[in-house]
């Protein structure tokens, strides 16, 4: 009998397969690309805004890069796509029962406790970043969630409210579920204050970061099956055999698993996948943030507002439509008080945070309830952050497995996605695992 057809199978084309695939190229002719949906490219997924094809590509998943996202940068020099400097904020606002209005406090012992809330959550960041557990009180930093870690901090409500608005930007999950950590850590981006986090929101990538996982899986030369989720990977000593839902069977010297995290549950394993990662399967990665594209007039680009702990969060006027009304997107957390299938009810959330102004309309992608994405950016468990790592996703004979939501660094971006990819190219071509 002859060996498997390929020498490497990768299931899944979002910018962890495709850098997978680019960077084995060099080394191995026969790659296979396997993608459950009809397009390539997973969480980045661009198009017009509500599939009006006239008007320009709007990011639906993932868009903003960091200064220090080296190697997106560097593969779009490569593979000829430009960056978009992010818009200035040109003013701030915040939602009060009166309107949205700049932050200011009723009384000088609440503007003091807000400085201090503010003065600690700083502090916490850069103590966590520099590697520590517990700040100089003793309290923990980690293995908390952030409902916890708030509930320690007790701020007054503006302060709280501003913090959760950009709680849902960094960890983007249920306050109760997911880790503080997460928080702290978007906040040591910039200055350790949570409303700065932005300020490393750098560039987009046009014409989109799907376009670039295009172009890796392309320049691989490997080849695409797509409309093919897979639904058992099964390994014996010589090969991998890959099974898809529909039926058909590919086999190969190794696979690459980089589906991500949550949609993994669908895929049997044979032999089981070792207990950590199980775990981290069953539970699921948190990550259950909403994404909006609002059309609106009477709203100056720049501007930045946050809500008031419910609804629509944050909302950021992004840039000038071609039709010359102003595009913005909005955040919060995807839970039962966010009907987004209900116009009236979007409508009315931007009427709090923007009045007197006119909703054109919105569009938006369902991630939690995309059975191939089920979730949006990592957010790990607060209790379970040690099943999420690269070590506890090592390669199980034949397979590795690369994501976003398990990379060595920079988890939850386009950047750790290529990371993660490159590192399980780098271990299929030396044929030993990747240094921890
Ligand atoms: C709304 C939103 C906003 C975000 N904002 C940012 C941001 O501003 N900046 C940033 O850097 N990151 C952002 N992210 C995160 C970023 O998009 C992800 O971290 C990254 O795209 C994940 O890449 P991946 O390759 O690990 O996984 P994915 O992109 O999810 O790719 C996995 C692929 O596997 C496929 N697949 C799944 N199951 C199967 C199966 N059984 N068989 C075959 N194929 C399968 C999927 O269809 C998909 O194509 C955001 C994400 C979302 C959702």
């Amino acid at each position: 009998m002859s060996g498997p057809t390929h020498d490497v199978i990768i299931i899944g084309s979002g910018l962890a397969g495709a850098a997978a695939a680019y960077r084995l190229a060099r080394h191995t002719p026969r790659i296979l690309v396997i993608e459950a949906r009809a397009r390539l490219g997973g969480r980045a997924y661009a198009r017009s805004f509500r599939n009006e094809g006239d008007s320009e590509l709007l990011e639906y998943g993932g868009s903003w890069i960091t200064p220090w996202h080296e190697r997106i940068r560097s593969l779009c020099g490569e593979l000829g796509l430009t960056l978009r400097p992010r818009t200035p904020i040109r003013e701030r606002l915040a939602l009060r029962e009166s309107g949205p209005a700049p932050l200011v406090f009723d009384s000088e012992a609440e503007r003091m406790a807000h400085q201090r809330a503010l003065a600690r959550i700083a502090a916490d960041a850069m103590l966590l970043k520099a590697g520590l557990q517990h700040n100089e009180k003793g309290e923990p930093l980690t293995g908390l969630s952030y409902s916890q870690y708030m509930a320690r901090l007790d701020p007054p409500p503006a302060t709280r409210a501003l913090q959760d608005a950009w709680w849902t930007v960094s960890g983007g999950a249920p306050m109760a579920e997911a880790s503080a950590g997460e928080f702290l850590h978007s906040c040591a981006y910039d200055s350790g204050i949570a409303e700065d986090m932005i300020n490393v929101w750098a560039h987009t990538v046009e014409p989109s970061m799907d376009t670039l996982a295009q172009r890796m899986i392309a320049a691989s030369g490997a080849a695409v099956v797509t409309d093919s989720p897979v639904a058992s990977v099964a390994q014996s000593d010589t090969a991998v055999r890959v099974t898809l839902a529909a039926g058909g069977i590919h086999d190969a010297s190794h696979v690459i698993v980089a589906t991500g995290i949550n949609p993994m549950r669908t895929i049997a394993f044979t032999p089981p996948l070792a207990k950590l990662p199980q775990t981290a399967v069953t539970r699921g990665q948190r990550g259950r943030a909403f994404k909006l594209w609002i059309k609106a007039r009477g709203v100056p680009v720049g501007r930045l507002i946050t809500g008031d702990g419910t609804g629509v969060q944050l909302l950021f006027g992004e840039r000038t439509a071609a039709d010359g009304s102003t595009l913005l997107i909005g955040f919060g957390l995807h839970d039962e008080h966010a009907p987004l299938a209900d116009a009236a009810w979007v409508s009315a959330q931007f009427a709090r945070l923007c009045p007197n102004t006119e909703f054109l309309g919105y569009d938006w992608h369902d991630w939690p309830a995309d059975p191939h994405a089920r979730g949006t950016w990592v957010s790990t468990p607060y209790d379970l952050a040690h099943a999420f790592t690269a070590e506890a996703w090592a390669p199980q004979g034949r397979i590795a497995f690369a994501s976003s939501d398990i990379a060595p660094e920079n988890a939850g971006w386009f950047e750790g996605a290529v990371i993660s990819g490159e590192r399980a190219a780098d271990w299929v071509i030396s044929g030993s695992p990747p240094p921890h």
